[in-house]
């Protein structure tokens, strides 16, 4: 199941929290899209003619694309890669650029998920994280987005920020869950050194994330999902029965992705490699017909590795047949005093040659992950 990810590398405003790749300066967005096209272009055989079934447009902020760019991107990806019958296409999107008109565009051009950045209902929040947003605005796109005929829209929203106290995480959820959106990703806060709110921290303006009142949170997130009919398929995310975000769930199980744009990463299913986090040297090199990237050499142990983490964080788990016949290791025999005292607390399961965590163990996911890691150089 491959599938193409396309980084938009611009934002309205700089949100207090976010450390992704993105400018302000939006004049240079068509030339962008001109050199993500050849880029797609150049990269015709990367995914060696595998059927894409899906293709994410994210960022920075892909709904400020205007109908000409995404005409342009969705023709070069039609026409230079094996976009499958039924695709899922998803496009990250902020509630002050769906208008009716701009929805309208986006069903047109067959986009057929929409990944809104909501985050929370409570406008003080909103305007403390400098979003462009109000709640109001994040509702309305909403219910547009239906009118329009969005059958699959996701979510976001964040929890443990300060001074968000329980109460407002529960009115977020609330409405919510009213909505019925199909898929919700809630992340915890992290604080990034090189944000505003990082810096806020260094100066000592904010305090850093409370641990423990964000997994406070955390449990009263996997209540309110639980009632409601939502499914947890990953450690953040949550959906309707069918929903899965297929894009995001291709990446968990390691299957190959083309990503194109400043800061995208690339794997083709050995190695990964990742472009340039610079728009100004991006746009030089693909001028020149050049992609600008670097291949990350990853070891065994790297990619054993980095398969505990992601996959103990979703709902199927670690396939520990996996494990034994593509890398020779056998996790139950390598840890096996750490995992019967993990089974004895009650925060792992392990079934069918699988390991799962239980509700206590996600609350500990990357500790647990990091304690099975496997060190094969040693
Ligand atoms: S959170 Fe999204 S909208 Fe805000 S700065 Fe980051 S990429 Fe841009």
């Amino acid at each position: 199941m491959a599938g193409i990810y396309i980084h938009i590398p611009f934002c309205k405003q700089a949100c207090h929290y976010c450390d992704f790749h993105f400018t302000q300066s939006v004049q240079q967005m068509d030339d962008m899209v001109d050199a993500i096209c050849e880029e797609l272009k150049l990269q015709f055989d990367y995914l060696e003619r595998e059927a894409v079934h899906t293709v994410y447009f994210g960022g920075g902020t892909p709904s400020l694309l205007n109908e000409s760019q995404l005409k342009r991107l969705m023709r070069t990806i039609r026409f230079e890669h094996d976009l499958s019958s039924n695709p899922e296409i998803t496009l990250e999107a902020n509630p002050d650029d769906l208008t009716p008109e701009k929805l309208e565009l986006f069903h047109q051009h067959h986009i057929n998920r929409l990944s809104i950045g909501i985050q929370t209902f409570h406008d003080p929040h909103l305007k403390w994280t400098n979003r462009a947003h109000t709640s109001e605005e994040a509702m309305e796109c909403f219910y547009n987005a239906r009118k329009a005929g969005f059958e699959n829209i996701s979510i976001d929203l964040i929890y443990g920020l300060p001074h968000q106290d329980h109460s407002l995480w529960k009115l977020d959820l609330k409405k919510i869950v009213r909505m019925r959106p199909e898929h919700i990703s809630a992340y915890c806060l992290t604080i990034e050194p090189k944000t505003a709110f990082g810096k806020w921290v260094e100066r000592g303006k904010i305090a850093d994330v409370d641990e423990n009142y964000a997994a406070e949170q955390f449990e009263i997130l996997l209540g309110a999902m639980d009632k409601y009919g939502y499914e947890q398929y990953e450690i953040s995310n949550f959906s309707q029965p069918g929903y899965h975000s297929q894009h995001n769930s291709n990446y968990w199980k390691q299957e190959k992705y083309l990503g194109v744009g400043p800061s995208a990463h690339s794997f083709d299913g050995t190695f990964k490699q990742a472009n340039i986090a610079n728009n100004a040297k991006y746009l030089k090199s693909l001028k020149k017909g050049e992609i600008p990237y670097e291949v990350m050499h990853l070891t065994e142990e790297d990619r054993i590795n980095e398969y505990i983490l992601t996959s103990l964080r979703t709902k199927w788990g670690i396939d520990l047949e996996r494990l034994r016949s593509h890398h020779e290791i056998d996790l139950l025999e390598l840890h096996e005093v750490y995992l019967t005292d993990l089974l004895n607390r009650g925060m792992i399961f392990i079934e069918d040659d699988f390991i799962t965590l239980t509700n206590n163990g996600k609350l500990l996911a990357d500790k647990i992950a990091a304690d099975l890691f496997v060190f094969t150089e040693l």
